[in-house]
């Protein structure tokens, strides 16, 4: 068998989960926190403090599984390799399909997209991160020319005068991230909040914005329509670095405050004060996350926050901007290095020329034998095993039969595929369907890089000794490629696929080229885009905040876009009365896959509830620890009532750690991103009877 790659070796790494990606020690199946990463600056929150329980994890997998039994190395990916044959000569390359995750390393994410096109050669590769930030990085191309969640470090947030958070949790999703807003509170700063919810993010807040789910967007047209009227434009700065701001402000003026306090139910008068405040500042900041993001309309969403952010002048100016508060641990890395069905390493487009000609040259294959666009991610699932898509899937870091939209569809879809393979360390969901499971170190037990939420490039270690059997996601790569007559192209060891993803990377828009595992740990990370330099030259510094000159766009300005508000894809109706949105706990992770293997995380939320306002518990005759139905057009799910006003009267909400939540949820995509529309649809509650 092969021998796990040895470098670099040491206890100082990151935590497993979010895009915090918190620094933490690792020592003898120990953690402390680090206090050199300015993202957690020695915070943990309790998912960080009990990661390790995972490197013992007694529902650990140590050997492949064939058709659920145990089998050796050689069987299981001799057999996905014989598969993969019989597949694409019945079928041709795009008769199998790969799916990636956002919390591979970044050099998993490369291999994954450069074995998908190169001994693949399908098209058909896409990646859970479609269902995470996907609006967000849309809107953010479109205006800014460049997607970097946090183009500015984390600890600008200390010294804001104002924040603004739209759908954003981060007490429950990276509560160290919170310290950053205290700090910044302590300083006189002012928080706001939109959010359905009166989260716990929400109870910190001095304003809190209750929006109807999926009005944001109306919200944002509002608040920039305020802004305009009432004086807070800055217009030197939008006449210096903006274009298109004379068709916004045209398109807003339609959206008067009482107009939109009957859309939102947000009243007039908050929305008045959020603008004043933000206004009145000297840096503030704008920032979304899933809540704004998940929508069939998440793009435009997203861009009406991103133009009320441009119209106050902030994005570019030191202490201020936009950004997007990234939720995967590698949510951002994870989209640049070409697992998505649309892009090539180091942020390229897969349909430009110039860019098929560079990772082409650096994959030494010929550009016209690189494949196409593909499809994205739900479009992908949706396609398997029908006439004309993918009969086989390889599927790596991911659980869709718990985090897909109308999950109960996606698994007759996984059901009907001729082979389903899924590398994972324990048998999620899916990975139980499948048939072949090969066994995977996990995040301690290998190196690699991970770029945060403020695009800071940072590396793991390997701190901690995997269990004997299990091999890295890059080795069975290369046992699969050596079975396709390819091997010699998929090295094993991270360090040598990182410097083939800088040089890939090189000249994109992230440019990886002047970063190095040495500076890395030399630096405690160091923000892209950062270009090689020659000989002799000083190296490259990185680049903090990139929009402090100018915008990476053809003129150097942001694009101001005009985007008008529409209903969410389902809206409620006399059937289905009440809107379900859905999210996370401060316990869970993702899909939970490995969080529900945690015996405190488990115990501090042992399942799947349905949060729901006493006005509507009252109506429906549901009492606190009543079980619940939650009934929709594509499924429904039950859970355990939690009744308190937290929430909106017309919404329950429940978190989607558990299978059962997106059975319920609508797959309609948005038209730009094709994110499916997770945090809206209609639905009908009902206590169950003899409960
Ligand atoms: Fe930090 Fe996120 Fe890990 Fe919590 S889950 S310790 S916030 S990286």
């Amino acid at each position: 068998a092969p021998v796990i790659a040895q470098v670099p070796a040491g206890s100082a790494t990151h935590c497993p989960y979010c895009a915090l990606q918190c620094g933490m020690y690792v020592t003898d199946g120990q953690i402390t926190p680090r206090e050199d990463i300015p993202a957690n600056a020695g915070g943990l929150c309790q998912k960080g403090w009990t990661a390790a329980e995972l490197l013992s994890s007694p529902e650990r997998l140590t050997t492949p599984l064939l058709h659920g039994r145990p089998a050796g190395w050689d069987e299981a990916l001799g057999f996905v390799a014989d598969r993969i044959g019989a597949v694409r000569a019945e079928h041709g390359p795009d008769g199998v399909a790969v799916f990636g995750g956002g919390g591979l390393t970044n050099e998993k994410a490369y291999q994954l997209g450069k074995f998908a096109r190169v001994a693949l050669r399908t098209s058909q590769i896409d990646y859970n991160g479609r269902f995470c930030m996907s609006s967000a990085a849309a809107a953010a191309n479109r205006a800014f020319g460049m997607d970097r969640g946090l183009p500015f470090p984390i600890t600008d947030i200390d010294r804001a005068d104002a924040v603004l958070l739209a759908g954003v949790n981060v007490a429950e999703t990276m509560p160290p991230f919170v310290r950053h807003l205290s700090e910044m509170r302590a300083g006189g700063g002012r928080l706001i909040v939109v959010d359905p919810r009166l989260t716990q993010t929400a109870r910190r807040a001095d304003l809190h914005l209750q929006v109807t789910p999926g009005t944001d967007l109306a919200l944002a047209l509002g608040l920039l329509h305020i802004a305009v009227a009432d004086g807070h434009a800055d217009l030197g700065y939008l006449e210096s670095r903006t274009t298109g701001f004379e068709a916004v402000r045209t398109s807003v003026s339609a959206w008067w405050p009482e107009r939109v306090e009957r859309v939102t139910g947000v009243p007039v008068a908050l929305m008045r004060e959020a603008v004043r405040i933000l206004g009145e500042a000297s840096r503030a900041m704008v920032l979304t996350g899933r809540g704004a993001e998940q929508h069939a309309k998440g793009t435009d969403t997203v861009t009406a926050f991103v133009n009320l952010a441009l119209a106050l002048g902030l994005p570019g100016r030191e202490g201020s901007g936009y950004g997007c508060v990234t939720g995967q641990g590698n949510g951002q890395g994870g989209r640049e290095h070409g697992q998505k069905a649309d892009q090539l390493p180091g942020y390229r487009k897969i349909d430009d020329p110039a860019a098929r000609e560079h990772v082409a040259a650096v994959w030494g294959v010929d550009p016209a034998d690189l494949p196409g666009p593909g499809r994205s991610a739900y479009e992908l699932l949706d396609s398997l095993g029908t006439p004309g898509g993918p009969k086989a899937l390889l599927l790596f870091g991911s659980n869709p039969l718990v985090s897909a939209p109308r999950a109960g569809h996606v698994a007759e879809r996984l059901a009907g595929l001729d082979l389903l393979v899924v590398s994972d360390f324990v048998l999620s969901e899916t990975a139980a369907m499948a048939d072949v499971v090969l066994p995977t170190t996990q995040w301690a037990e290998e190196a690699g890089t991970m770029t945060n939420l403020e695009g800071r490039v940072l590396l793991r270690r390997r701190a901690a000794e995997p269990p004997e059997g299990v091999r890295t996601d890059l080795e069975i790569l290369r046992g699969l490629a050596d079975r396709m007559g390819c091997g010699e192209r998929f090295p094993t060891d991270p360090r040598t696929v990182f410097d083939e993803l800088r040089a890939a990377s090189a000249g994109g828009v992230a440019d990886y080229s002047g970063i190095t595992y040495e500076r890395i740990a030399a630096e405690t990370g160091v923000f892209w885009p950062c270009p090689a330099t020659g000989a002799g030259e000083e190296p490259h510094p990185g680049t903090p905040r990139p929009f402090l000159d100018r915008f990476p766009t053809p003129d150097g300005r942001a694009r101001m876009i005009a985007v008008e508000h529409r209903p969410p894809a389902e809206d409620v109706d006399e059937e289905f009365p009440v809107y379900l949105t859905s999210g996370r706990v401060l316990a869970h992770y993702q899909s939970g896959a490995q969080t529900r293997r945690i015996r405190p995380l488990t115990q501090a939320a042992p399942e799947l509830f349905v949060e729901l306002h006493p006005e509507l518990a009252e109506r429906l005759g549901v009492a606190p620890g009543d079980m619940v139905r939650v009934r929709g057009r594509r499924g429904a799910a039950e859970g355990v009532a939690r009744v308190n006003d937290a929430i909106r009267p017309d919404t329950v909400f429940m978190p989607f750690h558990w299978e059962g939540v997106n059975r319920l949820t609508n797959p309609a995509l948005d038209p730009v991103s094709r994110m499916p529309e997770f945090k809206v649809c209609a639905v009908a509650v009902e206590r169950l009877a003899g409960e």
